[in-house]
């Protein structure tokens, strides 16, 4: 069986083998173990290596092992950066978190790769692309925060004079200027940073990460983001960790 995709992460078991998370096109996670991929000379030494992508040809006994590799993107100008490259590694561990084995999760690999080119171009701020990153696989999960609309009464932005001025993870997005009043923990949130959470839910990938923002707007969204992430995914992601404390 051939399949393609992106190796999340690796493990290495006993002497000479390898232990390898990949996130596929045609059954979404799957483990695979790499015999002799430590050896010397190994064809599958440089393939087992969290970022690369290429097509796997794997045979299925009582796990699946790697048969053979067409290496095609090894990502390896993220290893220049220990910021960059740590932050792929945050990339590839939600996107483990995120996904189950044996089901195709097409958009959650793509927006993996996509996440991973713009590292590698070096041209967006690491923090947003960052926050980008996480708000899309967030809702990829189906965790999606409400931005069109109050979560406490449903007023579109701009009907009847509501205005989407605030945000609360607890209720799942935006709340106007009426609802917020009064209610604990809500976060102010400008016009920018709504219309730019807006951009980010909806804008088909290719433009995804092309667009820059002021360092207050990036601001807000960093915040609702990480606050966002605490209320509903609770999850301490080690390559986050260590990140932090890089800063
Ligand atoms: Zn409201």
């Amino acid at each position: 069986m051939k399949v393609h995709g992106i190796v999340l992460s690796t493990m290495n078991i006993g002497e000479y083998d390898k232990r390898v998370v990949l996130l596929t096109k045609e059954k979404g996670k799957m483990v695979i173990f790499a015999r002799g991929a430590r050896k010397m000379n190994s064809p599958f030494t440089a393939a087992c290596e969290t970022f690369v992508y290429g097509e796997f040809t794997v045979y299925e006994g009582k796990n699946y092992n790697l048969n053979a590799v067409v290496i095609e993107d090894l990502f390896s100008e993220l290893r220049g950066d220990l910021h960059t490259l740590y932050m792929g590694f945050y990339f590839c561990e939600m996107a483990e978190y995120f996904t189950v084995e044996g089901s195709a999760d097409v958009d959650m690999l793509n927006t993996l790769y996509v996440g991973l080119c713009t590292l590698r171009r070096g041209q967006m701020r690491l923090s947003l692309v960052q926050a980008v990153y996480e708000i899309k696989m967030v809702a990829l999960f189906g965790l999606m925060m409400e931005t069109f609309s109050c979560v406490a009464c449903g007023a579109l932005e701009g009907e009847e004079e509501h205005v989407l001025t605030h945000f609360q993870s607890e209720k799942g997005g935006a709340l106007c200027d009426k609802c917020s009043k009064g209610l604990a923990a809500v976060m102010p949130m400008g016009a920018s940073t709504l219309y730019t959470l807006q951009y980010i839910i909806s804008a088909p990938l290719t433009r995804l990460f092309s667009f820059d923002v002021k360092d207050e707007v990036e601001r807000e969204l960093i915040k609702i983001s990480r606050d966002y992430q605490r209320v509903h995914v609770n999850h301490t992601f080690k390559s986050l960790e260590f990140l932090e404390l890089l800063v």
